[in-house]
């Protein structure tokens, strides 16, 4: 077959991304300035219902400054799902404290609130769920676990622009939240983080620990890193601010077609109180096949997929000391059976024709 290839993700880049980039190259003024304090606000009004934002260079260090900003360190607990990306565990593990693995619940890929409850010790202070592919975590359940411990709520974000809960924004119910800005995201920046805040304290310090611990020149009142973003970056998140929504549209709309016309495998369910944004359209096959499928779709049908996240960060290198002996049953099968399809908004009807049909042919080979 000669059908070009459908990449899993694509950033979607064009000529006002350009001219904003440019318009910031002329005026001479590149590093962190007007053009991430717009495009903080303008987040905050769009994405966080009005949450305070502050910008960062990466949404990593917006885990890590959110943490350390809320006291987060030696000797504290926070629980973390392992079915994630590493940089969940890792920010935790970077102030300090003790990244405490708990299970998902299958149907939504996220942190069980009875799992939460069952890892809770007396060093437990914090829990930290992922908004995970898109689809938020139980707010409900899990807010009533941290409220039964006394334990503070953190978001990991980064793939859950626009999603809600309950009609409510993720992003608005922890006491920081963290939205990643990477190019494979629902919208980039190049690279970067945003950081909603639950008040105002929490605002002053992610800015101090963004720069050196400084609010005035010279006057460091914290020890604190560089994670400035810079103007050029933010100038891009503004234009991609800007199409977001429709975006988020057009991948809601590619999700319901795969949920319409896919055949022989699990579809993501979405719970009823979630707005699903399709950061990533993940199905379940058998375990003993998603290899073979995988080759089949990328060799046979030139349809690229993703594999989010084969091995569960409990049983990473970097971070199995911290687990010894745990076992995540909900986790292993998860890490056996994803496939993520591609489901970006720039796919094309045949693509989208392309992708189920190749999908659709290739488990049926195997079955
Ligand atoms: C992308 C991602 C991050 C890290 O964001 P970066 O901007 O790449 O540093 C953290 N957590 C999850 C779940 C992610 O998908």
């Amino acid at each position: 077959m000669s059908e070009a290839f459908i990449p899993p993700a694509k950033p979607i880049l064009g000529e006002e991304e350009r001219a904003a980039v440019d318009r910031v190259l002329l005026s001479g003024m590149i590093a962190q300035g007007p053009e991430v304090a717009a495009f903080e606000s303008e987040f905050a009004e769009q994405v966080t219902q009005g949450r305070t934002c502050v910008a960062v260079n990466s949404g990593t260090s917006g885990l890590h400054l959110g943490l350390l900003a809320a006291g987060i360190g030696p000797g504290d607990e926070v629980i973390v799902p392992s079915f994630t990306f590493a940089a969940t565990a890792n920010a935790v593990a970077l102030t300090g404290a003790t990244p405490v693995f708990a299970d998902i619940e299958p149907d939504h890929f996220c942190l069980a609130a009875d799992a939460v409850r069952a890892a809770v010790t007396d060093r437990t202070t914090a829990i930290m769920p992922v908004h995970l592919y898109g689809h938020p975590a139980d707010m409900d359940a899990l807010g009533a676990v941290a409220a039964e411990h006394g334990l503070r709520v953190f978001e990991d974000a980064a793939q859950a622009h626009l999603a809600t809960w309950q009609g409510r924004a993720v992003g608005t119910f922890g006491d920081f939240a963290m939205f990643s800005l990477y190019p494979t995201k629902n919208m980039t920046s190049g690279e970067g983080g945003m950081v909603s805040v639950a008040n105002d304290d929490l605002a002053r310090q992610v800015r101090l620990l963004r720069n050196q611990g400084m609010e005035r020149q010279y006057a460091n009142e914290v020890v604190g890193f560089n994670a400035r973003m810079t103007d050029l970056h933010a100038a891009i998140g503004r234009v991609q601010l800007s199409k977001v929504r429709a975006w988020t549209t057009t991948r809601q709309r590619n999700a319901a077609y795969f949920d319409e016309h896919l055949e022989g495998v699990t579809v993501p369910p979405v719970a009823a109180p979630a707005t699903h944004v399709y950061h990533q359209y993940t199905i379940r096959v058998d375990g003993a096949e998603r290899d073979r499928i995988v080759s089949a779709l990328r060799e046979e049908h030139q349809v690229g997929t993703g594999v989010y996240y084969p091995i569960p960060n409990h049983r990473l290198a970097s971070l199995a000391k911290f687990a010894p002996g745990l076992d995540l049953p909900q986790t292993e099968v998860a890490a056996r059976e994803v496939i993520s399809l591609p489901v970006h908004p720039s796919l094309s009807e045949g693509e989208l024709e392309r992708i189920v049909t190749a999908v659709n042919a290739t488990v049926r080979a195997g079955a």
